[in-house]
């Protein structure tokens, strides 16, 4: 008798496929499994069985794997973003018959997916572009899901997708996101979020150890403070832990022997180029680009450093920390962070909006934010108070106006302001806040300087100007006049 077929597959066993396809084996959907080099075959079917004798079937031929699936068959790919992606659809698609589907669950670019979407309707053959979040934790012990695309392919593997995502109270962390390529563009601007995140915590960090003059167990007794309130969160979580490791290389701790250069793999800047292809400000998440790129300057700041000794430049943070009241100084970081994340996910959030009426893909951001409340990387209670926001006013134009969040960005903006403050004085960099600070404060602003922008352009360019006062469009011949 031939074996049982399974009830779906997974190929591309690096380490998301392989904790993904064990974590689908675990809620007890049986899964065919196959990688290019075979090696992680084997080690994927050796972790099955050590695992609890997970019902995981090895295969090692593009054939043999999509020959074991049960009909309509559903295959997730977990391969490097790009022509990999082409490459293995080629080779499984050859042996797939109209009506099974693709999932690919890849950090993919959205319009890849909407290709590809084109390619596969043209064999009959459904897709479906699914951001998976989480790193390999989350795909083992459930990862947030974005799946868009094909809705009869997510109906295929809903039940599936539903046990094997993240649990939060309100239901799985998965939701069918949409048409297209919108599965990846959500988890694209989930990454930029991340990337906003974990800059503003990393100038917490730094106020708080160059101004505040706090040690690393200080640091980490002071997230893990901060992680039983408000800004409970995974990141904030994960950085108390990073404060408590000592180096096993030499004395002190390991976080202080960590060269000071980032890297990144490509979702944060897309994230910032649709922000301006739509015209959405993306301060905040604009700045932890930007500073990634100059976190990598590292020998150019280095010398910048030396140069502008020569020049004369002091330090001037022993005159700011004088005198620092530092349980103060604290509180107020912590409503810092607080504030200038708020600004960063409205801005998320408003890219996806735009995004959404563009491609008419019709995305619930109320539903979005639940999705990540468990399993993905920004992960945090007040994605909750996010949900809600949305919840009660779909049409919501940003988070700061929300009501709820109104009150708390002006509870907090005095102890923002004299972070910001501070920190500016002393030399410290903080894009991040400040991005979000300029951004809070342009928008609520009723009246900018943009009256004098526009007084230009007509002076020199002849492009017009509104009045306050009248309706129509005016030219005025500034030069003769003044
Ligand atoms: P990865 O390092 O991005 O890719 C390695 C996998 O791709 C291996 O299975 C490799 O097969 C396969 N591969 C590469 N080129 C191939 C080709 N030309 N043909 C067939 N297979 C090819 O793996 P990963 O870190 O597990 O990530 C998978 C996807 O999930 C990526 O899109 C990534 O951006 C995304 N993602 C990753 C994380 C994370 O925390 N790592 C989190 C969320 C999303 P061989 O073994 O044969 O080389």
């Amino acid at each position: 008798a031939s074996p049982a077929l399974s009830r779906i597959g997974l190929a591309g066993l690096a380490v998301m496929g392989q904790n993904l396809a064990l974590n689908i084996a675990e809620k007890g959907f049986p899964i065919s499994v196959y990688n290019r080099t075979a090696s992680k075959v084997d080690e994927t079917v050796d972790r099955a069985v050590n695992e609890g004798n997970l019902p995981l079937s090895g295969q090692y031929s593009p054939k043999d794997f999509v020959l074991s699936l049960q009909r309509p068959r559903s295959v997730i790919i977990l391969v490097k973003a790009g022509a990999p992606v082409d490459q293995t659809i080629a080779a499984l698609s050859a042996y797939m018959e109209p009506g099974d589907a693709i999932i690919d669950g890849g950090n993919e670019w959205y319009e890849n997916t909407e290709r590809r979407i084109q390619e596969a309707s043209g064999k009959g053959l459904l897709y479906l572009g699914m951001g998976v979040s989480g790193g390999e934790e989350g795909a083992r012990h459930g990862p947030s899901l974005m799946p868009g695309g094909s809705h009869q392919a997510y109906s295929n593997v809903q039940d599936i997708l539903h046990k094997v995502a993240a649990q939060v109270e309100d239901g799985p962390c998965v939701t069918y996101i949409g048409q297209g390529g919108s599965g990846n563009f959500v988890k694209m601007v989930h990454n930029g979020i991340e990337y906003g995140d974990m800059q503003l915590i990393s100038e917490a960090y730094d106020v708080l150890k160059n101004i505040g003059g706090l040690s690393n167990s200080e640091l980490a007794d002071i997230f893990s403070e901060w992680n039983k309130g408000e800004l409970e969160s995974f990141l904030v979580e994960i950085t108390a832990d990073i404060f408590k490791v000592k180096d096993d290389l030499a004395d002190g701790f390991l976080v202080d022997k960590l060269l000071d250069k980032t890297g990144m793999k490509g979702t944060g800047k897309w994230t910032v180029q649709q922000a301006a292809e739509l015209s959405v400000a993306a301060p905040t998440i604009a700045a932890s680009l930007d500073c990634r790129f100059l976190s990598g300057l590292k020998e150019e700041r280095e010398s910048a450093a030396e140069a502008l000794k020569q020049a004369g430049f002091r330090e001037e943070i022993g005159n700011v920390t004088k005198g620092i009241d530092k349980k103060r100084l604290i509180d107020d970081v912590r409503q810092a962070l607080y504030a200038s994340k708020i600004c960063s996910y409205a801005q998320g959030m408003n890219l996806l909006r735009a995004k959404s009426v563009e491609k008419g893909w019709d995305l619930n951001l109320g539903e979005l934010a639940r999705i990540w409340k468990g399993g993905c990387i920004i992960r945090a209670v007040f994605l909750d108070r996010i949900k809600n926001a949305y919840q009660r006013n779909q049409g919501l134009p940003n988070l700061v106006v929300d009501p709820d969040f109104a009150k708390e960005m002006v509870q907090r903006q005095a102890a923002w302001r004299r972070v910001v403050g501070l920190a500016v004085a002393a030399g410290i960099s903080t894009p991040g806040m400040c991005a979000s600070l300029s951004y809070f404060d342009t928008y609520r602003r009723a009246r900018l300087p943009a009256n004098l922008v526009q007084a230009q352009r007509d002076l020199f360019g002849a492009h017009t100007y509104e009045r306050v006062d009248r309706p129509g469009t005016f030219h005025t011949e500034w030069t003769k006049l003044a």
